[in-house]
Formats: structure tokens, C-alpha cells, sequence
């Protein structure tokens, strides 16, 4: 089992390895990088299939909230954690401790929130063990914000970072009679299209739960289509929202769209896709720039929420997608290559 030689071992600062012999705990806490701040992300748990998989995966995830957080213009670094075994029968109040006093041990240098296979209720749960949990103040709520849950921070930002897209590959201000696809209406996906139907959007969704396809058809007035219809659409924008890696081989000669602009994190399948996008000349804005609505969400929570400070600060994904844009056109590469590039020269300062 190789740590330092894994392809996505990137210069990482700290890679604890977690044990509890009592409640079966085996978990990995990656710190990648802590120069701008305390590295906040999420605690994953998932049924590895091999340990090699776990480490794999938090360096891989871990390295990615340093680019997200320092693109997002927050003081935070990136980390991320992962649990190995299946959140619906190895979860126990017990494990969920032991992980929090493994958290509490690195005294803030690593900031747990929830992700795949956790809940804002395991965060309230660790909470009782350590102080470096986010993602559990209960906010104002209204206006579409939900205790504890980033989601429509993020579909806020994606709506927002849709609008630069926008102007800067259509030239065009108003999302009136704009076309998109949004594959995925989960949590996100929803209020994303909803947003966009507000703006005067045309939409086209799918998704593979019928209940959430039903609904977004009905409450959206949106046409429905089957999953693998969505990337051949007529469409302007294109905005996954379901899962990573769907800009791929197969995928790829199959868009029309002029954007590729949505939630999902990872969304090419290798950086190869990205250039390949800006060959054929299909506006990407960058993933992890785009759907940074939900950490800068968490964030504020850790300094007092201020609603109105959150909005603007999200509201500031434009700002930083219209930069990338601007950098990819004068340097001729492709937008994800460029956000990279920015993004180093920020933690790395
Ligand atoms: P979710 O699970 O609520 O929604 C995802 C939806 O995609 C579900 O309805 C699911 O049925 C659907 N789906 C899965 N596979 C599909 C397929 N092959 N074709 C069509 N639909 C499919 O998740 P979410 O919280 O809405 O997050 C959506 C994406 O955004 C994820 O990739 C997530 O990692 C990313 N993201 C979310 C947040 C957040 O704040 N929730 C923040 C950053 C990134």
C-alpha cells in the first residue's frame, strides 16, 4: 500500500490514519494544504472496496477543497476524511465518536463537515466530542436557506456562475429563453433549475428517480427526458448535477451545448476532456469554482452567520469565473487549466 508514490499524493502536509478497535473505526484524515487556514472539509464514509481505494480517494478529495476554498477566496485550506465502511449498517454513535476525538487530537487542523454518507445529524453527533465540526448552526431560515444544509448555497452559486457563463459565451446578460439541461434534480439539481425557471430559462431535466423527475416536470414545467438524452440536447447550457465524470469519451462528441456549467464535482472524466471542450469551443466553468456556494456557506457559520455577508460572497463566484474566462481567452488554454493555476498562486503565496 504506497501513500507517497500514489499518483494523487500532491505534497500533502498531514495524513493521519484513524484506528478504534472498540467501534470498529479505520478512517484516513488528509490535511493537503493549511496555508491559507484550517483545512475544512468533508467526512466521507463509504464501503471501500480496498484501503488503497480510502487513500486514494482523501488525497484525491483533499487536494481539491485547497482549490475550491482558495478559488472561493476564504481563508480556509483543504482536507477532507474518510471512513471506511457502509454508512447504513457500520454507523454507530460509538464510531462517530472515536472519529471526533481523532479530529479533536489534531486541535483544528482539520475541520470535519458532512458529505457522502454523512448527515448533519452525525455532525451534531461529533460535535459533542470535538470543536471542529461545520456545517451544524442552525441558520435564518427562509428565502430557500435550510439549517445546516449547504445545498441552496450551492445552487445559488451555480445560478450565479450560469449568468457569467452567459455573458461571456453568449454575450447576454438576461437567462430569458435560455436553454439548459440539468442532469440530476436532487437537491442541488431542484432548486438550481428553479432558479432558472425564475430567470425565464426553457428547461429539459432528467434524473434516475421518477419521483424527483415527476416533480420537476409538474412544479417546473420543465420537459423531461431519459438519462442518457441529456448530453445530444439542442441546448445552450449543459449543467450536471448528478455525479462526476459524466464529460467523457462517450459524452463529449455528444454535446451541443455552448456551456458545460453545473454543481456535480469532478465533471471531467481526465483533464484531457477540458481541453478537449475548449478545442471545440464549449465554455467549461471549472467545477470546483462554480459550485463553491456550499463551503463558503459553511464557512460563514464558523465566524457568526451573516446572511446578507454569505449572499455577496457567493454572489462573488461571478467575479471569479469571469477572471478565468478572461485568462483562458488571452493565454489561449483551457478554463480548468487556468483556475488551477490561480488557485496555486493563492495558497501557495
Ligand atoms: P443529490 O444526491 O441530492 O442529487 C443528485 C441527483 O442526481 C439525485 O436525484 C440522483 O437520483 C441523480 N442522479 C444520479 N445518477 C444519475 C444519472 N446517471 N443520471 C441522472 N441523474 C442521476 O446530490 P446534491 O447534493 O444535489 O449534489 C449534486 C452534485 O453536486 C453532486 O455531484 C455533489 O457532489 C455536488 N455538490 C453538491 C454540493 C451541495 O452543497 N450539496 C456542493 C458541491 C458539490
Amino acid at each position: 500500500m504506497a501513500v507517497f508514490s500514489q499518483t494523487d499524493f500532491a505534497d500533502h502536509e498531514q495524513v493521519v490514519f484513524v484506528s478504534d478497535d472498540k467501534s470498529g473505526l479505520k478512517a484516513i484524515i488528509a490535511v493537503h494544504n493549511s496555508n491559507l487556514g484550517p483545512a475544512l472539509g468533508g467526512c466521507r464514509m463509504w464501503p471501500y472496496a480496498s484501503e488503497d481505494e480510502a487513500i486514494r480517494d482523501v488525497l484525491r478529495l483533499s487536494r481539491g477543497m485547497t482549490y475550491k476554498s482558495a478559488m472561493a477566496k476564504l481563508a480556509l485550506g483543504g482536507g477532507k476524511s474518510v471512513i471506511i465502511g457502509d454508512p447504513r449498517t457500520d454507523k454507530t454513535p460509538e464510531l462517530l465518536a472515536a472519529f471526533a476525538r481523532a479530529v479533536e487530537r489534531l486541535d483544528g487542523r482539520y475541520i470535519a463537515a458532512e458529505d457522502s454518507g454523512t448527515s448533519v445529524a452525525d455532525m451534531k453527533t461529533m460535535a459533542q466530542h470535538t470543536r471542529h465540526v461545520a456545517g451544524i448552526v442552525d441558520k435564518p431560515t427562509g428565502e430557500g436557506m435550510r439549517s445546516g444544509d449547504p445545498s441552496p448555497a450551492t445552487a445559488y452559486g451555480v445560478f450565479v456562475g450560469i449568468r457569467a457563463a452567459v455573458e461571456e459565451r453568449l454575450g447576454r446578460a438576461s437567462l430569458a429563453g435560455l436553454r439548459v439541461a440539468v442532469q440530476g434534480v436532487g437537491n442541488v439539481g431542484f432548486d438550481l433549475a428553479r432558479q432558472l425557471r425564475e430567470a425565464g430559462a426553457e428547461l429539459w431535466v432528467t434524473d434516475i428517480h421518477r419521483d424527483a423527475l415527476t416533480r420537476a416536470g409538474r412544479e417546473l414545467g420543465a420537459t423531461v427526458v431519459a438519462p442518457e438524452e441529456i448530453f445530444g440536447l439542442e441546448v445552450d447550457v449543459f449543467a450536471p448535477c448528478a455525479l462526476g465524470a459524466v464529460i467523457n469519451d462517450q459524452t463529449l462528441p455528444r454535446l451541443k451545448a455552448k456551456i458545460v456549467a453545473g454543481a456535480a464535482n469532478n465533471q471531467l472524466a481526465e483533464p484531457r476532456h477540458g481541453a478537449e471542450l475548449f478545442r471545440r469551443g464549449v465554455l467549461y466553468a471549472p467545477d470546483y469554482v462554480i459550485n463553491a456556494g456550499g463551503i463558503i456557506d459553511v464557512c460563514y457559520e464558523r465566524t457568526g452567520f451573516d446572511r446578507a455577508a454569505v449572499m455577496a460572497h457567493i454572489e462573488g463566484i461571478h467575479d471569479n469565473l469571469m477572471a478565468v474566462f478572461a485568462r483562458a481567452r488571452r493565454e489561449e488554454r483551457p478554463t480548468g487549466e487556468v483556475a488551477d493555476a490561480i488557485a496555486e498562486e493563492r495558497f501557495r503565496r
